[in-house]
């Protein structure tokens, strides 16, 4: 089934218990602060019936037709028509947007590739685990994730199980979830440290929640969208994805949503595989951050005759190059896409890994290098009331008019320019890049993970004439792996004979 916007409209509108402010909000659909951000889940459903984006929107499976999205990825050419559909989908959105389900629901396909492993832990939960896997496709349910949350091991808060019933079990504590609000159900699991020691932990469990269960309170942070006036805020106040604290008080989750329960070790395989396939939808929103932080230095610099400088040209050059690096991961992310255990095909790992540390950790300054070409405007510039008012207007007009520029098309920049780079919403946006998919230590961990150490150990041991003692196994494989897995499994034919 795939759903149309309207459908995803009416599911959301379930009496709900949602706050802003402290206050309660009736209808999260036309609410100022969800609204804009549910009208983009809306449009991106309709996509997938509209004649002109259908086929690139969704794929036939078994005879059924699926959002491209959702569906879980069997072969390189799924990951190509992925970044198509998302790359659409932004365009869509004129902007970035990252919580609207296609980043998130790839954790289901980790937990697919997890099935069988957590099937041997405790056998009870693997006909629901599949079930999930394939209810994410055939109902297509706008996916969140939950995993960390306020409190620390021991307190109150901290999400756990107080009881259990025939029916399911009784959960308490809370969870940070953006777009909890406006979605129909999260994956919720433990963060890396926060099952606690035992073996058996309360804590160490990983469950879907409905977002209609009673006993859920979503308590939003302050709206960026509600006090930006959009002249001004052309981003906050379309695209500001509302942060959730999600409360559970005593939560009652069936037996049948519970994917993992009281085995540590099973959610510590959940964790280490968690971002697998999602980490690729979010490193491509670095990739269209990085191409909006170029497009607005190359106009603000072009505007001022600077780019024709070959300093100014050099910077605009470590722009790309930033870009570039990401999308070189990406590509190569595809071409060297590899098989999971279960036989899902993940993008490259170590590339990807390698890709989200380099795309995270390299944006402060490409953002910082962005404001320094723009110059002071970004913060000089008078609003657009004082562009508009007869008394102001005249004055602007000619302090912010020239060449080929109008000063209407000259504010419009910088206030564009300003909510990417400066406003307390682009803070925002640089901190949920920050840590939306854990923390720079955890993506450093990742990439330690994933990187295939055997190559460059076998290269100084032969080169340097080291004897057999100093490896720990017998023998080691020297070269790129990466490459030479595509060599010895998928090259072209005819390519490996030259
Ligand atoms: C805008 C935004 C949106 C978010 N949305 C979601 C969401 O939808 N779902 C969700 O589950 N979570 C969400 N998060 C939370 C996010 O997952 C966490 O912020 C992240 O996991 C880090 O946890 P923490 O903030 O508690 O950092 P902490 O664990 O408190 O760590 C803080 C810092 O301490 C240092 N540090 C801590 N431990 C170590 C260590 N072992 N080694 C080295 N350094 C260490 C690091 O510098 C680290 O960044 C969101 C966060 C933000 C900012």
């Amino acid at each position: 089934m795939i759903r149309t916007g309207t459908e995803y409209r009416e599911s959301i509108r379930d009496g709900r218990e949602v706050f802003v402010n402290g206050d309660r909000v009736a209808d999260v659909t036309s609410h100022p602060a969800f609204r804009s951000m549910v009208e983009i889940r809306t449009r991106m459903q309709d996509m997938a019936h509209a004649p002109d984006t259908r086929d690139l929107m969704t794929v036939t499976r078994n005879g059924e037709a699926q959002v491209l999205l959702n569906a879980l990825p069997f072969a390189q050419a799924d990951w190509w028509a992925k970044r198509r559909a998302t790359d659409a989908v932004l365009d869509m959105a004129g902007g970035i947007v990252t919580r609207i389900g296609d980043e998130t629901v790839g954790e289901m396909w980790s937990l697919h590739d997890c099935a069988a492993a957590l099937n041997d832990i405790d056998p009870r939960f693997a006909p629901n685990i599949i079930a999930h896997v394939d209810r994410a496709v055939s109902a297509d349910l706008f996916h969140v994730s939950g995993n960390a949350g306020p409190a620390t091991d021991g307190t109150e808060m901290a999400l756990r199980v107080v009881r259990e019933t025939d029916a399911g079990v009784v959960v308490r504590g809370a969870k940070y979830e953006t777009a909890a609000a406006y979605a129909n159900q999260a994956f919720i699991k433990p963060t890396l440290t926060n099952w606690g020691d035992a073996e058996q932990s309360s804590r160490a469990i990983g469950f879907v929640c409905d977002m209609a269960t009673p006993g859920l309170k979503f308590l939003c942070r302050e709206s960026f969208a509600t006090r930006s006036p959009a002249e001004d805020y052309p981003l906050a106040s379309r695209l500001d994805e509302a942060d959730t604290l999600l409360i559970f008080d005593d939560v009652l989750v069936p037996w049948e949503n519970v994917l993992f329960y009281r085995h540590t070790r099973a959610a510590m395989q959940v964790r280490a595989t968690l971002h697998r396939y999602s980490a690729f939808a979010f490193v491509q929103r670095n990739l269209r951050l990085a191409d909006m932080l170029i497009g607005v230095a190359l106009l603000a610099t072009r505007r001022s005759g600077l780019n024709r400088q070959q300093p100014v040209q050099e910077k605009l050059s470590q722009l790309a190059l930033y870009r570039e690096t990401i999308n070189a991961h990406l590509t190569a992310a595809i071409t060297l896409a590899e098989r999971s255990p279960a036989g899902l095909m993940m993008p490259n790992q170590s590339l990807l890994y390698a890709g989200r540390m380099q795309a995270v950790s390299q944006l402060p300054a490409m953002i910082h290098l962005t404001r320094e070409l723009c110059g002071a405007q970004l913060a000089l510039m008078p609003d657009a009331a004082a562009f508009r008012a007869p008394d102001t207007a005249r004055w602007l007009d000619r302090c912010y008019a020239g060449d080929d520029w109008t000063a209407k098309d000259r504010r419009r920049l910088m206030a564009f320019a300003r909510d990417l780079l400066n406003s307390d919403y682009a803070g925002h946006r640089l901190t949920f890049q920050l840590f939306a998919q854990g923390p720079p230590f955890a993506q450093l961990a990742a990439v330690y993970r994933n990187f295939d150490w055997e190559g460059p150990l076998a290269l100084v041991k032969d080169c340097a004439g080291l004897s057999e003692s100093i490896s720990e196994r017998d023998s080691l494989s020297a070269g790129d792996s990466t490459v030479s897995k595509w060599f010895a499994t998928v090259a072209p034919q005819g390519v490996a004979a030259h």
